[in-house]
């Protein structure tokens, strides 16, 4: 007989099968377990799609009755787009839930929890729920701001540049460091970077993997609308794009981009405020956004204390020169006192390089 720890443990490796590709929705693991055998297992996989509760419910068959169902968060009770879980743990009889988190989503938050009592149903919350937090950080932080999760990435050389002081950044990080941020690209809803990198490397956006994968909203920060007609991110279409201007915009520019794969967005000021910028995003139900620089674009991002991580790959190369770009432009903070202080996650080495993901404090 295993514990409840190890049940938990279970329902979130199983949870992760959804990570990328449950958005706007959490991910979710359950498992079901009657007189010590596991008898039902189950994800969730994609929004619209039956939640992990269901599929393990279905898999247990009969066998659900009196069962103890492990889920990694807590089961809803609201009428989405599938019915409540709480209400089928209710009509299957399951004799307890174990739940390591409670949903924040104010149509639940409690709620389904507060169901399954009410129904006789033994609940025990908090097991592992450390765990469960941060596999749904970017969901719950979603919920609670109603903005993108933000991550910001920058690929910079052992002396700290991001290009030389021509400009060139192509390439400073290896091929298997390359191939880590497409994974990150995977997993987000959308990518951004500044006109400049556009202009200066003409980048697709687009995820390339061995295993394939989808491709996030391509965004550009273009105030004045300087973006090449003939670049990637306009004329490839393998992916959306959407190019974010200030108000001065002609419609009639505009035009000349739209397509079905590109929109034009002004958020109705001359300049773009980054905190407006992510509340319009969170409207259009973008939960996590990955910031692919440059460096004027990442000050933007920092000044306004929007960054939740920072993913960051150093090569061993010096690219040196006063003049070459470093990952943070602007002035900077003046005063030690002001400087924006983090807490590093993990260290890795890809290839010949060294990934360090970092988070701010108190975030
Ligand atoms: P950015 O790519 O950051 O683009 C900055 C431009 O974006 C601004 O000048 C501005 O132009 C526009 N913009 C619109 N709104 C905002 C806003 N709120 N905040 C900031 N910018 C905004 O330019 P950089 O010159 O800083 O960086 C480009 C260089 O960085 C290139 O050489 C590129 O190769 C390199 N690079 C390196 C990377 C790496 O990881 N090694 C990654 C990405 C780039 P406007 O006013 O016209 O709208
Ligand atoms: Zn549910």
């Amino acid at each position: 007989m295993r514990s409840d720890e190890q049940y938990m443990r279970m329902a979130l490796e199983i949870a992760k099968a959804g990570i990328g590709q449950t958005s706007p929705n959490p991910v979710v693991g359950a498992v079901v377990v009657k007189d010590g055998e596991v008898v039902g297992l189950g994800a969730h996989l994609k929004a619209g799609e039956p939640h992990a509760e269901v599929h393990a419910i279905r898999m247990a068959g009969e066998k659900a009755k009196g069962a103890t169902v492990y889920v990694t968060l807590e089961p809803c009770s609201h009428y989405g787009k599938t019915p409540p879980c709480a209400d089928l743990l209710i009509e299957t009889g399951v004799r307890r839930v174990v739940i390591a988190t409670t949903d924040p989503n104010p149509l639940v938050a409690g709620k389904g929890i507060a169901k399954l009592q009410k129904a006789g149903i033994e609940v025990q919350l908090g097991v592992m729920k450390e765990e469960a937090d941060e596999l749904n950080r970017v969901f719950f932080h979603y919920i609670a701001t109603k903005t993108p999760f933000v991550t910001l990435k920058y690929a910079s050389s052992l002396d700290g540049k991001i290009a030389t002081s021509t400009g060139e950044s192509k390439w400073i990080t290896s091929e298997a460091a390359r191939e880590d941020v497409h994974r990150y690209r995977a997993v987000h809803d959308a990518i951004l970077v500044g006109v400049n990198t556009v202009i200066a490397d003409n980048p697709s956006l687009t995820v390339r993997l061995p295993e394939g994968g989808k491709n996030p909203i391509r965004i550009v920060l273009d105030t004045h609308l300087r973006t090449p007609l003939d670049a990637n991110v306009i004329r490839d279409g393998t992916a959306e794009t959407w190019i974010v201007v200030g108000s001065e915009v002609s419609g009639e520019k505009k035009k000349r981009y739209e397509n079905e794969k590109v929109q034009i967005i002004s958020l109705g000021t001359p300049y773009i405020d980054i905190k407006e910028l992510l509340r319009v995003l969170g409207e259009k139900r973008v939960t996590s956004l990955f910031v692919e620089g440059g460096s004027h674009v990442h000050d933007s991002f920092i000044q306004a204390g929007a960054v939740n991580e920072i993913v960051a790959y150093f090569a061993p190369k010096i690219i040196g020169g006063k003049q070459a770009p470093t990952p943070i432009g602007g002035v900077g903070f003046a005063n030690m006192a002001d400087v924006m202080e983090l807490q590093i996650r993990q260290v890795e080495r890809i290839g010949p390089d060294i990934k360090i993901v970092a988070i701010p404090n108190n975030k």
